[in-house]
């Protein structure tokens, strides 16, 4: 699934926002990462010129936006709510994700269905009547003694994590299997390390009599690297050719 058609699933929902002007930002960093779906429920002023200002050139994600009365609407056809608050597990009864468990989940459950992402008002949060409708919890880890982002700083990041997850996601499903002809296996590695055993013996690198963990050290060494059946091809014939050098 495309990155686009994933975060086209994720909606961000905005309750009873005081100041137009972070509803304009909060448009703009939804933007940003690609973002569209804004759900306003009750806000004080909009359309508002302050919105419009501060949104920038996302301005369509606002002409889009859907205004509507209570969250129970703003969440229609949703199958997966997260709550976002500002107090920290510490203060809550819930368990709490942290911003980069919500972008993965989000992302996850968004390939197959429609997840909403809740913000509270900027004075007062989101009340317990409202989590209640929530499936879970995101808290942002920040400054325990100041915890509090502004709502489109908040909106920000948990878009950015939406999107740096369905980007890791997009890539999976790319990246098809390796085929056999790309992957070095196990014997040819094993070959390979009896043939530096005997060159390293030959040309007195190693002393067979005291060889003091080499092999051992030299196979962690190797078995940190991914390397490739033809960088493999390349270490051989540079032991063919030492070992050629030592017969002459
Ligand atoms: N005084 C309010 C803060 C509201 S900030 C309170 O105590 O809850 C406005 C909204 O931004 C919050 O309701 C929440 O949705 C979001 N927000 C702010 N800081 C956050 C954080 N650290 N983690 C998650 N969401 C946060």
């Amino acid at each position: 699934m495309q990155v686009r058609n994933i975060l086209a699933n994720i909606r961000i929902v905005l309750i009873q926002t005081s100041h137009p002007g972070n509803i304009g930002s909060a448009a703009r960093a939804m933007k940003t990462m690609g973002l569209s779906t804004l759900y306003l429920v009750k806000p004080k002023s909009f359309p508002d010129a302050q919105a419009t200002t501060m949104s920038s050139n996302a301005s369509d994600v606002l002409d889009n936006a859907v205004v509507v009365d209570s969250l129970q609407e703003a969440l229609v056809g949703c199958e997966w709510v997260v709550g976002s608050s500002a107090r920290d597990a510490r203060s809550l009864t819930w368990d709490v994700m942290d911003a980069r468990t919500c972008g993965e989940q989000a992302v996850n459950k968004a390939t197959s269905a429609k997840v909403a992402l809740v913000f509270g008002r900027e004075n007062s949060g989101i009340t317990n009547d409202e989590l209640a409708l929530c499936h879970s919890l995101v808290h942002i880890p920040t400054n325990p003694e100041y915890s509090s982002l502004n709502l489109a700083s908040a909106v920000q990041l948990l878009s950015y994590e939406c999107r740096v997850a369905s980007q890791s996601f997009a890539l999976e499903q790319e990246s098809p299997e390796k085929s056999e002809a790309e992957v070095v296996t196990v014997d040819a590695m094993e070959s390979y390390y009896q043939h530096l055993e005997t060159a390293m013996v030959e040309t007195g690198f190693l002393d067979p009599e005291k060889p003091k963990h080499l092999m051992t050290r030299l196979r962690r060494l190797y078995g940190r690297t991914e390397i490739s059946p033809s960088e493999l091809n390349i270490l051989r014939g540079m032991l063919v050719a030492l070992l050629r050098s030592k017969e002459k």
